[in-house]
């Protein structure tokens, strides 16, 4: 008998989690008007002018008049869940845009969906899915904004699909005078490149014109692989079997395991027909128990263990599970609210060349152990090479490691994790790789600048296109010249 998604016992619903990425978060932060604002990283804040809600394109017009007038900085916000004050800035102006979030268009044919900036994955995925259509490419859950997601030009779990920009066909920005350009590979061509991964810094995004594709069905397999056979799995396993869609795979946090330990899911290609019950969105359940049992593991070795020895027998009895493509894309996420006052847990994550993962992961396991990192989970995906970015992490062919870490938030706590992340962020740089730019701003102007190559190239466009500097964020702050 064919077996579907459940998900009413905590243990799938926590590792579906694992699976999707491995993360504490504030899914909906407040964002009060006239006051301090933050992000889900809850590290960085900042005392802001104004925050503007957006409804309409009138009111971005309106903000950014007003900003004019009065010489203020302005900062553009999704869902906040960058982790390094990529959107606010002191004394600025933020526009809120999670109103700002309908589906304007879905031409079925052609499997392109037309979205305003302030809806999110999960929108997109309602509307998309009566009609057999799913998303290309998103991160590893579905709440964030499709503006917030463009900016820092997402990847996640399709291993035929590289970043975000490869989905995309075209979208409306209002630059700072408040005119709107419509921007594609041929028309204003140059903000192409710049606006995609660019993290606000050239204009407001209004809506875009995303490709979608179908919404297969998929057969779930985990399996035990060597972490030092990983690339060769890779190449061999996955790559150059056509069949595998989506693809995760999961080194151990555990003590006795650390970093030697991996497992990795897959969800291969069927020919089964999408029924009404695999069609059904799946929506996220036992929140309170997932949020406590995951818990555990912040606190406790023990709990570390108990996670990944649970992770493996349950990702055994999934095998051979099918789901729909749009409900391996939703894993649940909203346990990972943690608001602990002293607390946070923080994403990092690192590119490699898949030839340098063994020495790269190698040399993390010595970081985390000498820096005694609360390291609580790390997943690793396949990017492919995509330089069409400025700001591109995927210069070439790599494996991203995804790392969970709980910290203190003490200014001795976060001194001593800044030290530790610019000894991987070296340690990447070292293999060849590179690091993301959407978390937080510890890694230094050097380490940045040998990561992002173009970075000077990225900053004088920002002063062509936005001479007055209007649009501005903590992490121009930090990196411009
Ligand atoms: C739990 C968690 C899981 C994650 N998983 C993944 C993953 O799987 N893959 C991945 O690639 N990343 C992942 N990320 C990173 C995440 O994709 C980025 O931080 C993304 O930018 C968040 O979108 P957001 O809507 O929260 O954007 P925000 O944090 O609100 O904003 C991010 C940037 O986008 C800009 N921006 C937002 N809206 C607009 C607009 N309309 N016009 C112009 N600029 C705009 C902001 O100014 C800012 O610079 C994850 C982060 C977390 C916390």
């Amino acid at each position: 008998m064919r077996r579907t998604l459940r998900r009413a016992i905590w243990i799938p619903a926590v590792l579906l989690y694992a699976a999707a990425f491995g993360a504490s978060v504030a899914v909906r932060l407040a964002m009060p008007t006239e006051a301090e604002v933050t992000d889900v990283g809850r590290l960085m804040k900042a005392k802001v002018r104004k925050i503007v809600r957006i409804n309409t394109t009138e009111d971005v017009a309106r903000a950014l008049e007003e900003a004019r007038r009065r010489g203020l900085k302005v900062s553009v916000a999704g869902t906040n869940h960058s982790q390094g004050g990529q959107s606010f800035y002191e004394g600025a102006i933020v526009l809120d845009m999670k109103s700002y979030n309908k589906v304007l268009d879905l031409d079925v044919d052609r499997r392109v969906i037309r979205v305003q900036s302030g809806a999110t994955w999960a929108d997109v995925q309602e509307y998309a899915n009566p009609h057999g259509l799913a998303v290309r490419t998103m991160q590893s859950s579905n709440v964030f904004s499709i503006g917030g997601s463009l900016s820092a030009n997402v990847h996640g779990r399709d291993t035929r699909e590289g970043p975000l920009i490869d989905s995309v066909e075209s979208f409306r920005l209002m630059l700072a005078d408040g005119s709107i350009r419509n921007v594609s590979r041929s028309e204003n061509a140059e903000l192409f490149p710049l606006v995609i991964g660019g993290f606000g810094l050239f204009g407001v995004i209004l809506d875009a014109d995303i490709r979608l594709t179908d919404n297969e069905v998929y057969r779930e397999r985990t399996v035990h692989v060597d972490y030092r056979a990983f690339p060769d799995y890779v190449r061999t396993e996955i790559l150059a079997k056509g069949d595998v869609a989506l693809t995760l795979g999961r080194l151990s946090a555990a003590p006795d395991s650390l970093l030697s330990e991996m497992y990795v899911t897959r969800y291969e290609k069927t020919n089964v027909p999408v029924s009404a019950a695999l069609a059904r969105l799946a929506e996220e359940r036992n929140v309170e128990v997932n949020r406590f049992v995951f818990g555990l593991s912040r606190k406790f070795d023990w709990g570390k263990s108990f996670f990944w020895d649970a992770q493996r027998s349950v990702y055994a009895k999934q095998n051979g599970m099918l789901l729909t493509r749009n409900n391996a894309m939703r894993p649940p996420i909203e346990f990972l609210e943690y608001r602990d006052a002293q607390k946070t847990d923080l994403l990092q994550e690192y590119f490699v060349p898949l030839d340098r993962f063994v020495p790269f992961v190698d040399g993390m396991r010595e970081i985390v152990r000498s820096e005694e990192l609360n390291l609580m989970n790390v997943t690793v995906r396949y990017v492919p090479q995509n330089e069409e970015a400025m700001l591109s992490y995927a210069r070439q062919e790599s494996l991203a490691l995804v790392l969970l870490i709980n910290s203190k938030r003490s200014a001795r706590d976060v001194a001593k994790l800044e030290a530790a992340t610019r000894r991987l962020v070296d340690l990447a740089l070292e293999q060849g790789g590179s690091y993301y730019l959407t978390y937080q701003l510890f890694p230094t102007r050097e380490q940045f600048a040998k990561a992002y190559p173009q970075a000077e190239a990225f900053f004088q466009w920002k002063r062509k296109w936005d001479p007055e500097l209007r649009f501005m964020n903590e992490f121009y702050a930090r990196y411009a010249p």
